[in-house]
């Protein structure tokens, strides 16, 4: 399987970072390696000061699939989790000023946090608010109506470069407000109400 992410998919997290907005949406991948399931803690990793928390809505794929258009594009998933994109973002911004690719500082082992996932019948997709909490604070927010892409144009372009694949997972893309994170911290994400991870920094 492999997981693909889509970056700076929301306004006002592009400018946070001092980001342009893209022509067309920004892909990265990570190994299977970089997952991060059931709950089990994350440890910042020795080579970064700066591992910042990216919260993202994220999809499974469900069938095989190529060029996919936008509007078959809703056929090619029936599940919906929360994950997190951690970001050694001081590595990050030192390959950027180089540019060189992101990988060591987006792809390391861990750094794909992935929920629980759910039948996307379960919420309304145009209309999808979820959030991170930080220590039972709120420090992002997203609802899937400021994405500058939809789930269903991300599959459509992904699909364009990349044969899909049962299993596959795409997180799309971060809205403000990420930020570091420290030993000892408590992470908990949410699907409008319905909590999808909780687990421990290290
Ligand atoms: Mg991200």
């Amino acid at each position: 399987m492999k997981i693909i992410c889509i970056g700076r998919n929301y306004v006002e997290h592009i400018h946070e970072l001092n980001n342009e907005v893209p022509e067309e949406p920004v892909i990265f991948q990570k190994p299977d390696t970089a997952l991060l399931r059931e709950n089990c803690p994350f440890f910042i990793p020795e080579f970064s000061n700066d591992v910042h928390h990216e919260v993202e809505l994220v999809v499974r794929i469900k069938k095989m699939g190529k060029s996919i258009p936008v509007e078959f594009a809703h056929t090619y998933y029936d599940e919906i989790s929360l994950g997190i994109d951690f970001t050694a973002r001081d590595l990050q911004s030192k390959l950027k000023a180089k540019g060189l690719p992101w990988e060591k500082a987006k792809g390391f082992d861990h750094s794909a946090v992935i929920g629980q996932f759910l039948p996307k019948t379960d919420f309304n997709l145009s209309d999808l608010n979820f959030r991170l909490e930080k220590n039972g604070q709120i420090v992002q927010q997203g609802n899937t109506q400021q994405m500058i892409n939809s789930i269903d144009q991300i599959i459509s372009h992904v699909s364009e470069y990349f044969t899909l694949k049962v299993g596959d997972y795409i997180y799309t893309g971060t809205p403000a407000g990420v930020g570091a994170v420290a030993s000892e911290d408590h992470l908990e994400g949410y699907l409008e109400q319905t909590k999808m991870f909780d687990f421990q920094v290290k």
